[in-house]
């Protein structure tokens, strides 16, 4: 579709990749344009300005983010689009260097200076066919913003890109550990919690909005409030705590959670707040005690062990999703199979298994003995494959059983929608079958069976399909 020139608009694209806690961060972007003269467009053709907002943190999500910058360029290239800005991770990372690598992007903004896209966008809109970018000529370097950074403690302006009724709620950013395999502390920062009340008020927001489920993310939530000096009056179990008394919210989930930071009032608050599903997304990274140190994760096996028994104790029917990473450097074969035997005995509902990736400024960096990629790449599959045992066996264990399901998209007696235990975007979903079903209501479905990772069941009752 070519660029329609005589739209007053300026038509915006923006492409969110990597994880949910830099689409809190696209949607910030896109709530400073609200009032603008701007139009959001999911697809890319004929915008006036498309934004990629990009992922840095491991080989892999680079490799994607320039892919999509190419193809942006691509369309520019062939006067499908006006302007291309990079945003994100990679720039907070590569900055200048990234710059230098791709010359035909008109600008690129760093993570705390979203506050000058409104008028960066314009420029480019208003920029002449076939002349350079004035962006970098107004900036004489390929950067642009710098003006007023954005607190992201206080800053509540955000639209959502999500499904309507559900959202994510960051509660800090930064972090302040210093796992010897990661690069986002040198990405976001040290760890800064958002004031109780600015999130509050922004959940406040959100349930008047029409959300439902609320997602809790941070880079690690568990910390939350060990910042604001409070002597840990104040931390997550107290944040659930008041989002629970919050009208029109029915799930409160909890994201990226540390077994460091998982204090025995969190485990109390999960067990009796209503609205906090029975859910935990906690990566552990690793199960062998010499990896777990050469990560510097500061959670030896049995702490893991230990705090899963608790939740499983306390939380009956708790749903827990981790994170592993495999081939880091050292990972023998033994070492990997003590990581297998723990994954078996922990029978994880939910799992996601990365391979190791080499990231410069990192600790890991410099370590040696690393197992090769084919090695690495076997003992994923192998972790999957267990994960897959765990899913099937879970799911022949729910046939007969009668479970909540909120709706996320229906049409013709069909519908998809996730359980308790399942996140947006990450984990598995239900097929419903029934009349009426309308997205965004929590419905009382039959499990009749399984078609892969997915339940299939039919529907109940709308009882408690309240909107
Ligand atoms: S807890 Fe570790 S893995 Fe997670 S963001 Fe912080 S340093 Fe990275």
């Amino acid at each position: 579709m070519r660029r329609r020139v005589s739209d007053p608009a300026i038509r915006v694209s923006v492409v969110s990749l990597g994880c949910p806690r830099n689409l809190v961060d696209s949607e910030v972007l896109v709530g400073k344009l609200a009032g603008g003269p701007f139009a959001l467009q999911a697809s890319a053709r004929g915008a006036d300005v498309v934004v990629i907002n990009t992922c840095g943190f491991i080989d892999a999500a680079r490799a994607e983010s320039i892919d999509v910058i190419c193809e942006m360029l691509a369309l520019k290239a062939q006067g499908d689009v006006k302007g291309v800005v990079v945003a994100g991770c990679m720039v907070a990372r590569y900055g200048r260097a990234l710059a230098r690598e791709l010359p035909d992007v008109d600008a690129f903004l760093d993570i705390s200076d979203y506050g000058d896209a409104p008028g960066l966008f314009r420029t480019i809109r208003a920029r002449v066919p076939g002349e350079g970018s004035p962006a970098r000529a107004a900036a004489g370097t390929p950067f642009f913003g710098g003006g007023r950074p954005r607190d992201a403690r206080t800053d509540l302006t955000r639209a959502r890109l999500t499904l309507p009724h559900t959202a994510y709620l960051r509660v800090s950013e930064g972090c302040d550990r210093r796992c010897s395999f990661c690069a986002i502390p040198q990405i976001r920062g040290r760890q800064r919690s958002r004031p109780l009340p600015v999130l509050v008020a922004e959940a406040e927001n959100l349930a008047a909005s029409g959300v439902k489920e609320l997602c809790l993310v941070a880079e690690e939530t568990t910390a939350y409030g060990r910042d604001l000096g409070t002597g840990g009056r104040l931390g997550l179990a107290q944040l659930l705590s008041a989002l629970g008394g919050i009208d029109g919210l029915r799930w409160i989930r909890l994201l990226y959670a540390h077994p460091g930071s998982f204090r025995p009032e969190l485990v109390a608050e999960i067990r009796d707040n209503d609205k906090v599903v029975k859910y935990v997304d906690m990566p552990i990274q690793h199960g062998d005690d010499e990896i777990l140190k050469r990560m510097k994760r500061g959670t030896p096996a049995a702490m893991i062990r230990r705090l899963v028994a608790d939740l499983r104790r306390e939380v009956p029917g708790i749903t827990l999703r981790t994170t592993v990473l495999v081939g880091f450097p050292g990972e023998t074969e033994r070492r990997f199979e003590n990581l297998l035997a723990l994954l078996e005995e922990m029978r994880f509902e939910r799992l996601g298994c990365f391979t190791f990736s080499r990231e410069e400024d990192t600790a890991a960096h410099a370590l040696r003995q690393r197992p090769a990629a084919r090695v690495a790449a076997r003992r994923r599959g192998r972790v999957l494959a267990l994960e897959r045992r765990v899913i099937a066996e879970r799911n022949a264990a729910l046939v007969g059983r009668t479970i909540p399901v909120l709706i996320d998209r229906a049409a013709g007696g069909e519908a998809i929608g996730r359980g308790e235990g399942d996140a947006p975007d990450i984990d598995c979903s239900v097929r419903v079958r029934g009349a009426g079903l309308k997205a965004g209501t929590i419905v009382q479905v039959r499990v009749t069976g399984a078609r892969g990772y997915d339940l299939e069941g039919k529907v109940q009752s709308s009882a408690g399909a309240r909107r």
